[in-house]
């Protein structure tokens, strides 16, 4: 047993950002925080189910607006920018 606890590891890119799942993110949660310009923040990417707690808890620290985006894991150049 070590004394101290081990920083988990930085999870890959397709797996859900909840620690220990160990499931594939396939959601990725955004809020955007009323007042102060509307920030929008991504909350991390999850697993369906964890995306859906994250979200709740993130909405009731921040009171804003959630959005659940699909992640997709190697959409690095197969991005479908919204342009506005
Ligand atoms: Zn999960």
């Amino acid at each position: 047993m070590t004394p101290w606890i081990a920083m988990p590891p930085p999870p890959s890119l397709n797996e859900c950002a909840w620690l220990g799942c160990g499931h594939v993110a396939q959601v990725e949660v955004f809020i955007t925080v009323p007042g102060s310009s509307r920030r929008v923040g991504s909350v991390g990417r999850f697993c369906v189910g964890h995306a859906v707690i994250r979200g709740i808890q993130a909405q009731t620290r921040h009171h804003g607006q959630l959005w659940y985006c699909p992640a997709r894991p190697q959409a690095r150049h197969h991005i479908q920018a919204a342009s506005n």
